[in-house]
């Protein structure tokens, strides 16, 4: 049995092996997981969506910059403020204004309100008259009062959601500053609609607009991110609350927000000046970062199994050198008997259930005869081959639960199990008779020996001392005798 000791020594042997490796491949899993997490984190941040803001911005550009300037150079054209000035006569004159400008333009919409008269021209004609108070007219009055030259409205009343049109309206002044009506062009802007619905589709991002309040303008088809849709101001979104302390949109630049569910985000926000609007772009993280944490995973997994492979080969080599150790510590290196050290374990045991079990036990002590002489005629080398081979016939004369060791030098020890008095007299007589029988041989020389062997039986309450005192008193007297004999000392049993 390994002692405790080698026990714990091997124990903390592995322990120290599972620390190691566990913490070695977890660093490096983990170092290679945050270095391509970062990388990625990057990557989104520093080029991905600031890239789809530059797209979009610049189709935006095309989209809703250019109606601005052609709506402003309507408001600045001598034709039309000099027609209001000259009191609004032959409206077909400005309707052929418009309708030129609609179609060279390619805009969705293009018309004039004149504040002298509240009539809303448009290209195909007279539209009708703008009335204060009315809810469908209230841009116009609007407009009429702001400080800025012109404003861009989107048209939330939709009756068609993909259609979106966006309105903008540039103030008409006279000569000398002063308001005399309100032209400009609407348009649609499918086309940017359609554009945010390919970078959702594609990227799996939201891209969406806000006006400086933090309402929202414009979304794709399926609106913003959680479903914000054009009109609802920023902050019906939960997870932004964050962000929308300092204001009512984020801050320019790159967020990382989690939003209701949990799942992290990366929000890249910028100002578009022309417009006063806020280009959002929105990408959840999970989408890309999902590979990196599968990797991690399976990296674990390989190096929990390396672990496991290697403490259990470390295991069963440490298990296999234990018992080879343990064997050379309780074996005769010589005869492979059991040494002195094993034969005290297990005499004490079989000594100990003898005395339960009120059971026979025979102690034999044998010696071989003149061995000294047999050494130096043949040499020590045949001395051991020698000893080798009496091992051997000791064996073959005995019972698998009889007890043999290899007591020291040429000397033998049995405890002969569940046998009592006659039948262990005759197990000594069997073992001395084959010995003086047996040729024994070394290097093809035939050699001859004879054994003396000394008897006692385990007495009621016996110690082993007592026991193989009397078997070595028997053992002086057999060679006493003339050696090549079995003397007892079991009282009521001579033998001799
Ligand atoms: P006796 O009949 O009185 O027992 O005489 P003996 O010569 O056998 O006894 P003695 O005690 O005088 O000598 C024992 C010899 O056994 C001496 C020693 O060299 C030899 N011997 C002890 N161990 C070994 C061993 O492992 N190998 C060999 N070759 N010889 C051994
Ligand atoms: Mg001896
Ligand atoms: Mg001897």
């Amino acid at each position: 049995m390994p002692s405790r000791s080698a026990l714990f020594s091997q124990r903390s042997l592995i322990l120290t092996l599972l620390m190691l490796l566990a913490c070695g491949f977890l660093a490096t899993s983990l170092l290679s997981y945050f270095a391509s997490r970062s990388a990625i984190r990057d990557g989104i941040v520093n080029t991905e969506l600031p890239l789809t803001s530059d797209t979009v911005y610049s189709e935006i550009q095309k989209d809703l910059i250019r109606p601005v300037l052609i709506a402003s150079m309507m408001a600045q054209d001598t034709f039309l403020r000099d027609w209001v000035l000259a009191g609004e006569q032959d409206p077909q004159r400005v309707t052929r204004f418009l309708g030129e400008v609609m179609g060279k333009q390619d805009t969705f919409t293009s018309f004039f309100v004149s504040d002298r008269s509240l009539t809303y021209y448009q290209a195909k004609g007279v539209l009708k008259h703008v009335e204060a108070g009315t809810w469908r007219d209230a841009w116009y009055f609007r407009l009429r009062a702001l400080k800025a030259p012109y404003e861009i409205n989107v048209d939330l009343d939709m009756a068609n959601h993909d259609s979106l049109t966006v309105f903008i309206n540039y103030k008409v002044l006279d000569y000398q500053q002063r308001f005399i009506g309100a032209t400009g062009v609407g348009l649609s802007v499918d086309a940017v609609v359609k554009l945010i619905d390919t970078y959702q589709r594609r990227y799996q991002r939201s891209v969406f607009f806000t006006d400086a309040k933090g309402k929202v303008l414009l979304s794709g088809s399926d609106g913003g991110p959680h479903g914000l849709r054009a009109g609802q101001p920023l902050r019906d979104n939960p997870g932004l609350d964050e962000l929308l302390e300092q204001g009512p949109v984020p801050a320019e630049g790159s967020h990382e927000y989690t939003d209701s569910e949990g799942h992290s985000h990366f929000l890249n926000v910028r100002h578009l000046p022309e417009l006063d609007w806020y280009l959002l772009v929105d990408k959840r993280e999970t989408g890309a970062l999902d590979r990196v944490r599968h990797s991690l995973y399976l990296n674990l997994a390989i190096c929990a199994m390396i672990t496991l492979v290697v403490l259990s080969l470390l295991h069963a080599m440490l298990r296999r050198h234990q018992a080879s150790i343990e064997a050379l510590a309780t074996l005769d290196s010589l005869t492979g008997l059991p040494n002195r050290r094993s034969f005290d374990l297990l005499a004490a045991q079989a000594l100990q259930e003898a005395q339960r079990d009120c059971a026979p036990l025979v102690a034999l002590l044998i010696d071989l005869d003149h061995f000294k002489a047999l050494n130096d005629t043949h040499g020590h080398l045949a001395g051991d081959e020698v000893l080798r081979q009496f091992a051997n016939v000791l064996q073959g004369s005995l019972r698998q639960s009889d007890i043999l060791c290899r007591w020291g030098g040429e000397e033998f020890i049995v405890l002969l199990r569940e046998i009592e008095g006659r039948q262990a007299l005759d197990v000594a007589e069997k073992i001395r008779r084959r010995t003086e029988q047996l040729t024994f041989s070394y290097d093809e020389q035939p050699l001859r020996l004879t054994t003396s062997i000394g008897l006692s039986g385990l007495q009621p309450g016996d110690t082993l001392h007592a026991l193989l005192t009397r078997a070595d008193r028997a053992l002086y007297r057999a060679k006493q005798a003339g050696r090549n004999r079995v003397c007892s000392e079991t009282p009521g049993l001579v033998y001799e």
